[in-house]
């Protein structure tokens, strides 16, 4: 009995949910790497730890390289000239991009974080850049062979990352037509990267967030110096292809992105990018959960018969099959509803408040389910699972990093809700889900259930928001799944 021939390649799933795909013969090549060489270079990567961050070269000059193998480097790019970054940004397509997510992270969902942090960098510069910063800069990111350059977006700073305007205290100073950052990143992946995107606070600007701005920050000054230096790599139990470090900021020279007073928005532009990513990823890794899962089982033979044919394992493996696709299109539903807004700037449209909702309830609800997937693939591999020797334990130390980075569930939870209690959006996306086939009654219960909550006093409209999210997010990856069939 075969649960889904598609499990195996993440390119055949995809044609199987979407037709024909964006440029299928360099997704194939794609995979074709990844089964070849990628795999076995991911694993050693993964294996290998944390990397080595020289700060030094011998003569004593500060360089705060981070040491990998070579094939690492190897690994990495090619997801550039398969058009990660460039199909986006230079060719508006960002679909093809979503689907070179969906491949990388079927092998190694923590690879996919240089990309993401590379497209969350190009995108607020093609948007938001001047017309000097972008002819200094945009091409560097989008070029398609060695020399490409790479993003990372740093907003997080040592007393916290959910409540940014409270704890951003990173400080920017007029210099000119630049300006000087002085502060920490605590958080700062993909540290290697030669440009960044990061969240300060210009002297004398308001508190909260509406006082922050978005700065693009370049590795090394036009004297070629090191322009920020790095304190050090964090010890991580998962996603150890993407080097993530803490920086010191100290007089570093940066430019604003987009107008004065523009910030929140545009570091929340960047993390909703970066959000559709994390959910694509979420279910790359769920398939590959499933298919490591199943493929065991057809393998191990208990009580007689493989335990894929026992038939409590059998219905367990239909059951997570059906979440996979229903979570699929959750996640694709909101890579065709950013593709549509992306280039929106504020003040912005019913339809990007509508996406901004999709985008929420996507990243929350995927993540928990590539979590509670790659927990059940372990189980269905007995005590095997919990070895290092083999692959799916590496898949939920990976799968537990996705709920945490691009905002916490509960961030996703208040986010979303404050989206409907502002804009009354569940309206729209419920009843678009039903004009395309969703169940009706379905939608219904769904539309009464945050009717209800949103007559909630504050405090209990608070403490209730994640039981009608959750609800709402499952209702929504089900009929959207019903409609798209
Ligand atoms: C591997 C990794 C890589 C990362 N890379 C980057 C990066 O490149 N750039 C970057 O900027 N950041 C990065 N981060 C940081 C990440 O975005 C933050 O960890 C995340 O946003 C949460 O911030 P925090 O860790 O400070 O937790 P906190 O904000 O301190 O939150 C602690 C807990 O309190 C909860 N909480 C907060 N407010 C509320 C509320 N109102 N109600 C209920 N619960 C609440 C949170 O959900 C969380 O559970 C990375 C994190 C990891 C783990």
């Amino acid at each position: 009995m075969s649960l889904d021939a598609l499990l195996p390649s993440p390119v055949r799933f995809l044609e199987g949910r979407l037709g024909r795909l964006r440029a299928p013969e360099s997704l194939a090549r794609y995979e074709a790497y990844f089964e070849e060489r990628g795999k076995a270079i991911s694993e050693a990567v993964d294996r290998a730890g944390t990397p080595k961050l020289l700060m030094f070269d011998r003569f004593g000059t500060r360089i705060d390289e981070v040491v990998f193998p070579p094939a690492y480097h190897e690994l990495v790019r090619r997801a550039y000239e398969a058009g990660v970054v460039f199909r986006a940004v230079e060719e508006g397509d960002l679909a093809a991009s979503y689907q070179i997510g969906y491949v990388t992270s079927f092998y190694d969902a923590g690879l996919y974080c240089p990309h993401t942090v590379s497209l969350s960098t190009a995108i607020p510069l093609a948007k938001y850049g001047s017309a000097e910063l972008r002819a200094k800069y945009l091409g560097k990111l989008l070029k398609r062979d060695a020399t490409v350059w790479q993003g990372a977006t740093w907003m997080t700073e040592a007393k916290g990352g959910s409540d940014l305007g409270a704890f951003v205290e990173t400080v920017a100073r007029p210099d000119g037509e630049r300006w000087l950052l002085t502060g920490e990143k605590y958080f700062t992946s993909n540290v290697g990267a030669e440009l960044a995107i990061a969240a300060a606070r210009p002297e004398g600007a308001p508190p909260g967030v509406r006082g922050l701005e978005l700065f693009l920050v370049p590795r090394r000054r036009d004297d070629g110096a090191l322009n920020f230096r790095v304190r050090r790599l964090k010890e991580k139990i998962g996603t150890r292809s993407v080097p993530t470090g803490e920086v010191e900021l100290d007089g570093s020279e940066a430019y604003l992105l987009g107008a004065r007073g523009q910030g929140v928005y545009l570091v929340l532009e960047a993390l909703n990018v970066s959000r559709v990513c994390n959910s694509i990823g979420a279910v790359a890794l769920t398939q590959r959960a499933l298919h490591e899962a199943w493929s065991f089982a057809e393998g191990r033979v208990a009580f007689g018969r493989p335990v894929a044919e026992q038939p409590l394992f059998a219905r367990q493996a239909r059951e997570r099959h059906e979440t996979l696709l229903d979570a699929f299109a959750l996640a694709w539903e909101a890579v065709t509803l950013l593709s549509e807004v992306w280039r929106e700037t504020p003040r912005y449209s019913d339809r990007y408040h509508l996406f901004r909702l999709v985008a929420h309830l996507s990243k929350y609800w995927t993540a928990e389910v590539a979590v509670q997937s790659a927990k059940w693939a372990m189980e269905a591999h007995g005590g095997a699972g919990i070895l290092s020797d083999y692959p799916v334990e590496r898949l939920f130390r990976e799968a537990i990093i996705l709920g945490i980075w691009e905002g916490t569930p509960h961030r996703q939870v208040l986010d979303g809700m404050e989206v409907v209690e502002k804009k009354r959006v569940h309206v729209p996306l419920l009843d678009g889900i039903g004009a395309r086939g969703g169940n009706a009654i379905a939608l219904a219960m769904a539309r009464a259930e945050v009717d209800d909550w949103l007559t909630l006093p504050a405090e209990k409209k608070e403490a209730e928001s994640e039981r009608v999210f959750s609800r709402l997010a499952a209702t929504v990856a089900r009929e959207l799944r019903r409609a798209t069939l």
